[in-house]
């Protein structure tokens, strides 16, 4: 299945899901190199990021806790730049290390309201884990700390990620055609 349609849209494959699993596999061996003996706390973005962080979150190896939160960003195709409520900041993260996980960094204005409210929260410790990230599309100084893959700047479908809510159980991820 090279190409596919979501709903009006044309896409083509970009990242086959051989490539995105043995990502995943590389990232969580750095992942729990780096991290074995903390007290970590994944958080995951949600929603794109559920089945990333399904996949990296079964290939951690030492005692750790998973949550998610939920906001959002951009509406259809293109970034509206309008950042919606945060919702699930049920957990005490007062001197835990946090792993961010997001399914793509994009401006990165999301993932600086995620941090900001870490900060506020009293973290020891912040790491920021994507799976994709546009460099040219990044306008913050953030730095990240483990990154799936970097991408241009081209809309994207798949693998949790979707176009006008579709598209998400695609097993591939895939790029806008025209
Ligand atoms: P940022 O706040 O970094 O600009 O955008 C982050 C959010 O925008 C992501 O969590 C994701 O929901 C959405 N996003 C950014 N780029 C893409 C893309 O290429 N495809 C899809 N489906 N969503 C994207």
């Amino acid at each position: 299945m090279n190409e596919i349609t979501v709903l009006d849209r044309e896409f083509s494959v970009y990242i086959t899901e051989d490539e995105i699993q043995s990502r995943i596999t590389a990232l969580a061996e750095k992942i729990n190199e780096d991290m074995n003996g903390k007290d970590v706390l994944f958080f995951g973005v949600l929603n794109g990021v559920f089945l990333f962080a399904a996949d990296i979150f079964r290939q951690i190896n030492f005692e750790c806790q998973v949550s998610f939160i939920k906001l959002a960003s951009y509406d259809g195709s293109s970034s509206t730049g309008k950042i919606k409520e945060l919702i699930g900041w049920n957990e005490d993260i007062t001197d835990k290390t946090v792993v961010v996980l997001e399914d793509i960094v994009d401006t990165g204005t999301t993932l600086e309201r995620v941090i900001a409210e870490l900060k506020l929260r009293k973290a020891a410790d912040i790491k920021i884990c994507t799976l994709l990230f546009k460099p040219e599309a990044y306008t913050k100084d953030i730095p990240i700390d483990y990154i799936g893959f970097e991408i241009p700047n081209n809309f994207v479908v798949g693998y949790g990620l979707d176009y006008y809510g579709y598209g998400r159980n695609l097993r591939a991820i895939y790029k806008l055609t025209k």
